[in-house]
């Protein structure tokens, strides 16, 4: 794609409405690698949370119209069909027909009369956490679904009425011969993560979704996986296997069809996911619910990140604020490029200057001219983007466009 035509729809130029963020941070159970903020929905009374969280939204109505909504989690199709139902038509009530309305769902908890409850309800797009298609590296994540839920639940999705769907896959997950037994189900062990992994992706495009995120395990400090690498139970994938399955990832999925729009994520052409592009662009939005963030009004905030805390401050119309800062215009565009770097298409550079007040060229002289030299970034046709040697490696890239 470097060389090629940046396909301008994929990064149109104009400032949209807001795109609505809603965290539910309820899931069945824990799974071993997540750092996210989460709780298990048994200790929890959902109702209570999905009222406070209507009550949050009420501080927006002035708010004419999002473009997107994105409900995410936690695992969103944990909570009882009527709450999520009862959510939804919340915020359709008041903010009609989005651009494009996302729901998260775990593929093990989804029926065919909640999608085509969703479906009818206003909800355009399902991304469905699949993660693997190899039963032992699911019970070593933690996950508590099955690999066959994942063609069951987009099949369903699909007969519901659902034309968007997308896949979210882990890589670099370590060989099930290298877990401990506990960490495993059937004891089927793979002898090649990068033929597991391989497989997933072959197992992913079959079932002819529009969308697949792709995204390397990470170790998120306090998570039982974590622990285990500490305690030498378990070895993380060598860098250069975890190269190979990203690279992979890359080429078989462009062979497929879809396009690379930003670093983990891929799309069939017009599928890519609007919410996450204004995301990158760095553009305002709100988030509700426990733990969600928002950029709105120039400022940054966090909400609390704890259910309880998070209902009585609504309860109690106090504010469920935790943290907040106002970044100055240096940091914004230095977000800003971050957040652009990471699409293929990069940094469009009028527009960044229009967003900003900032020439990305002079503002990054130093970083530009060291990676243009190695090859790692490249400037034509108004844009700044990282090249394909650069994906592989692009958060330490990224790192020197942080800060000025
Ligand atoms: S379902 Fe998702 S949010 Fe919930 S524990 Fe697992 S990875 Fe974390």
């Amino acid at each position: 794609m470097d060389n090629q035509k940046f396909d301008s729809e994929l990064c149109p130029s104009d400032r949209r409405a807001a795109g609505l963020y809603v965290h539910i941070p309820f899931c069945e159970a824990k799974c071993r690698y997540c750092g996210f903020y989460s709780e298990p929905i048994k200790n929890h009374a959902p109702q209570r949370l999905v009222s406070a969280i209507i009550r949050e939204l009420g501080q927006y109505d002035h708010i004419e119209a999002f473009q997107t909504v994105y409900i995410g989690g936690g695992s969103p199709s944990c909570l009882p069909a009527e709450q999520l139902l009862r959510l939804i038509r919340e915020i359709t009530s008041h903010w009609p027909k989005p651009e494009e309305f996302t729901i998260e769902v775990n593929p093990g908890q989804v029926n065919k009369s909640i999608l085509s409850r969703l479906r009818t309800a206003g909800v355009t797009r399902i991304s469905i956490g699949a993660q693997s298609f190899n039963s032992d590296e699911l019970n070593f994540l933690g996950r508590r679904h099955s690999v066959g839920d994942i063609g069951r639940a987009v099949e369903m999705a699909r007969r519901a009425g659902f034309e968007n769907i997308g896949l979210d896959l882990i890589f670099a997950i370590p060989p099930s011969t290298s877990l401990p037994s506990t960490m495993l189900g059937t004891g089927r062990a793979s002898d090649s993560t990068l033929d597991s992994w391989k497989y997933s992706l072959r197992s992913a495009i079959d079932l002819d979704v529009q969308h697949i995120s792709a995204y390397a395990l990470t170790y998120e400090e306090g998570t039982p996986l974590q622990k285990a690498v500490e305690a030498g139970e378990v070895a993380p994938v060598d860098e250069e296997i975890d190269r190979q399955m990203y690279e992979t990832t890359i080429d078989e999925l462009e062979k497929a069809g879809f396009k690379q729009y930003e670093i983990s994520n891929f799309a069939r052409p017009g599928f890519e996911c609007k919410h996450n592009l204004n995301y990158w662009r760095n553009l305002p939005y709100i988030g509700v619910g426990p733990a969600a963030g928002s950029y709105w009004n120039g400022k940054r905030t966090l909400n609390i990140a704890d259910v309880k805390k998070y209902i009585d401050a609504i309860e109690q119309e106090t504010t469920v604020t935790d943290e907040s800062e106002t970044p100055d215009n240096t940091q914004i565009a230095c977000e800003t490029a971050v957040l652009n770097l990471r699409r293929r298409c990069g940094i469009i550079l009028d527009e960044f200057e229009n967003q900003t007040g900032f020439d990305a060229m002079k503002l990054f002289t130093e970083p530009i001219g060291r990676y243009r030299e190695l090859g790692l970034i490249e400037a034509t046709d108004g844009r700044l983007f990282l090249t394909r040697d650069a994906l592989p490696i692009a958060d330490s890239v990224l790192c020197d466009f942080s800060t000025t």
